[in-house]
């Protein structure tokens, strides 16, 4: 299982669009043909992945140095009030975790719940106390896999950005997974380079610097109203200040991955991945002075 990488790779969630066939394996050729580094799949309806798919894709994956997550079933609520919803809930993050395993997806995406009638500080703590048995038994597995409770985009959902770090730093093998489309649709802010930059040091200060080495990040446009997303949008056709948000990951340093999740799909990672690399340029042209340069 490869660790966290050194530096931040793009890449999107789900098999390209333009990959000739539907498959895993084929969607990791495809996104290393478009120069990117990473492909979250998306098991988001049930895992049906088994050991020997999971072998050809962990291999082919090897091959072509694509870094892969894994997005669990939306099917989890770990603040249910039905014990066998939860047992299932607890089981789907399980079996996420386990494929990851298999095929080399270190990081494991996932919601985990609503609050129903619930405060957000008591759901966190139900979260916590329904999510501890998983991680148990991942330890007890010597599982490599890395939880990432994600930050979620409607206000009836568990997974505002204070929250997720609650979680993550009351327990081991979880990190957030950052989703900036989700957090601006929740507050309809979060949209400025100094609003990403102090996203970025809360996270620090809450977990310690292997929050920002170690980072698990999606992003897209999006349509959101009072009740947070409405929907996923395409770059062009949202607010996203995406320059502004690469920017700060630039000047905090970060690594980990970056995953697109717009409508536009390997196009609008490739916009991402093309920015990243002219803010590059710029540090060294301008002699690495980008730092705060709008603060
Ligand atoms: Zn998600």
């Amino acid at each position: 299982m490869p660790g966290p990488p050194n530096r931040l790779l793009f890449g999107i969630s789900g098999v390209p669009e333009s990959s000739p066939k539907p498959s895993t394996e084929a969607g990791i050729v495809r996104c290393r043909e478009l120069g990117l580094d990473a492909l979250e799949m998306a098991m988001v309806q049930k895992v049906t992945m088994g050991a020997a798919t999971a072998a050809r894709v962990r291999a082919t994956a090897e091959r072509e140095d694509m870094a892969l997550s894994i997005h669990a079933p939306y099917y989890i609520n770990l603040n249910s009030r039905d014990p066998q919803k939860l047992a299932d809930s607890q089981q789907r993050i399980l079996a996420a975790a386990r494929v990851g395993d298999l095929c080399g997806a270190r990081n494991i995406v996932l919601h985990l719940g609503f609050y129903h009638d619930d405060t957000p500080v008591a759901t966190t703590a139900i979260i916590q106390r329904h999510l501890t048995p998983v991680i148990e038994t991942l330890a007890a597995e010597a599982s490599q896999a890395v939880l990432r409770p994600e930050i979620m985009g409607r206000v009836s959902q568990w997974g505002d950005l204070d929250e997720v770090l609650d979680l993550c730093a009351a327990l081991p093998r979880c990190l957030p997974c950052v989703d900036f489309a989700h957090l601006h649709a929740r507050h309809g802010r979060d949209n400025t380079y100094a609003e990403f930059v102090a996203i970025l040091d809360t996270m620090e200060r809450r977990l310690g610097r292997r929050a920002l080495d170690d980072m698990h990040i999606h992003v897209s446009g999006i349509a959101y109203g009072k009740k947070g997303e409405q929907h996923h949008l395409p770059f062009a056709d949202a607010d996203f200040a995406y320059r502004d948000c690469l920017r700060a990951l630039r000047d905090r340093d970060c690594k980990g991955l970056v995953i697109g999740e717009s409508p536009a799909r390997e196009w609008d990672v490739q916009v991402l991945q093309r920015t990243w690399r002219e803010l590059g340029d710029e540090a060294v042209i301008g002699g690495g002075a980008t730092v705060m340069r709008d603060a």
